[in-house]
């Protein structure tokens, strides 16, 4: 069938099998070429594999150091006709880029807040791997079902204890208008944190040490965000910061619990870009939309690849110790962070309306990225081709 974009608000309900391989073709290349030293990740587990900076991660680790992957993702393959979802057909087009290439790479479709779904994964590790030397903890989740009590939680983006008022962004009709969200309750707040906060993290790490997988010296990350003041009410204060603020406790306790291999456990703060999880966040495209304008004038723009390639390279296995913030976090939003770019992005945020949006921020350059992710608008792809939709993942069928 012709496949083209059909976009709902902050999602694109169709994706491209032969542009998402090309997505994938396209960050692999970027993995490949980046310097490394000797020392790098041999057996790797991502938790949260197939877009965004999980599936980023896996493409470094495997194309930048030949490591071997284990990837868990919750992904929709095709039915009836209809396309698959992005992340299928990202891992699909990943898998074989692999496979081509003699890097083993299995994956696991499934609910990965689920006790089976880790029982799986020690299996697999312990049949294929022996064990793991780094977790890659990388969930971005609408709601969770706790397997302890078998309630379904669910995550709200919302302001804590003051309404907010901002600058939105509407992605859709292209209108900078005014919205207002209602602070979240107690309720709402929890729930967020339940989702979307470390426990479920600490659970993993349980299940791995009890089941003696993890290496000497493993080293297991997960994803934060900080951003600037002008999304904090909505991110850093709001109910995703509180749950954030809960991957910080969490990082703490799984660190110790580490020791008794030598491994450590950290919290990596990273910049924002365009995912189907930031797509959703009230005020973040528009403070996209900026940053790009200016980052990528100063010539310090980066996508998920470019993140995580120099997380790895530059942090997580250079030949120097990694530094980290005072609360022991890795920045590698060190660049989006950087003074001048923080006050021309606070400046122009507050410029910016509807008529101006075109020459004051990079939309269009959103956009792109944003089509991307469901592998549409990618040169040398040929949107008027028939293609078969029916994509199958070599590790799954
Ligand atoms: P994303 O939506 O692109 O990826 C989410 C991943 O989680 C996908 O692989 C999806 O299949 C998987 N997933 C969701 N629910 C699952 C479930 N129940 N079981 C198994 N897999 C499931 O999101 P992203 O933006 O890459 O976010 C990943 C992490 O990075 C999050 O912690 C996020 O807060 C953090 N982060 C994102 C940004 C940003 O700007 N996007 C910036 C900094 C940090």
């Amino acid at each position: 069938m012709i496949v083209k974009p059909k976009i709902r608000s902050f999602v694109c309900i169709t994706s491209h099998p032969t542009g998402c391989a090309a997505h994938i073709d396209e960050q692999i290349a970027i993995a490949k070429a980046a310097k490394k030293t000797d020392a790098g990740p041999k057996n790797v587990l991502v938790i949260g594999a197939s877009t965004g900076y999980g599936l980023s991660t896996r493409i470094s680790a495997a194309f930048t150091y030949g490591a071997k992957t284990l990837g868990i993702f919750f992904e929709r393959p095709s039915s009836n006709g209809k396309p698959a979802s992005a992340g299928w057909y990202n891992s699909a087009a990943f898998e074989n880029a692999a496979e081509a290439e003699g890097i083993y790479a299995k994956s696991f479709n499934g609910d990965a807040f689920s006790d089976e779904m880790k029982a799986q994964t020690i299996e697999t590790i312990k049949a294929d791997m022996g064990k793991v030397d780094l977790v890659i903890y990388s969930l971005a989740s609408p709601r969770r079902t706790d397997p302890k009590d078998g309630v379904t939680y669910k995550s709200t983006l919302k302001p804590v204890g003051e309404p907010f008022h901002a600058k939105n962004l509407d992605t859709d009709k292209e209108l900078i208008s005014e919205i207002s969200i209602e602070p979240a309750n107690e309720q709402e707040i929890r729930d967020t944190t339940k989702v979307m906060g470390g426990e479920d993290w600490e659970l993993w790490m349980d299940a791995l040490l009890e089941a003696d997988v993890l290496a000497d010296s493993c080293k297991t990350v997960a994803y934060s965000y900080l951003g600037p003041e002008v999304t904090w009410p909505i991110y850093k204060k709001g109910t995703i910061g509180v749950a954030k603020d809960d991957l910080d406790r969490a990082v703490v306790a799984i660190r110790e619990k580490m020791q008794s291999i030598g491994g450590d456990a950290i919290v990596s703060v990273n910049k924002a870009v365009v995912t189907q999880a930031s797509s959703a966040i009230p005020v973040v495209p528009l403070y996209i939309s900026i940053l790009f304008k200016i980052m990528k004038a100063k010539g310090t723009h980066e996508d998920t690849i470019h993140q995580m390639v120099r997380l790895l390279t530059e942090r997580l296995y250079s030949d120097q110790p990694y530094e980290t913030d005072e609360s022991g976090r890795i920045r590698i939003d060190d660049w989006e962070m950087d003074e001048d770019v923080q006050a021309e992005a606070t400046r122009l945020f507050h410029e910016v309306n509807t008529e101006n949006l075109a020459a004051i921020a990079d939309f269009a350059g959103y956009q792109e990225n944003f089509l991307k992710l469901f592998g549409f608008g990618i040169d040398g792809v040929d949107y008027d081709a028939d293609v078969d939709v029916e994509v199958s993942i070599p590790s799954i069928s």
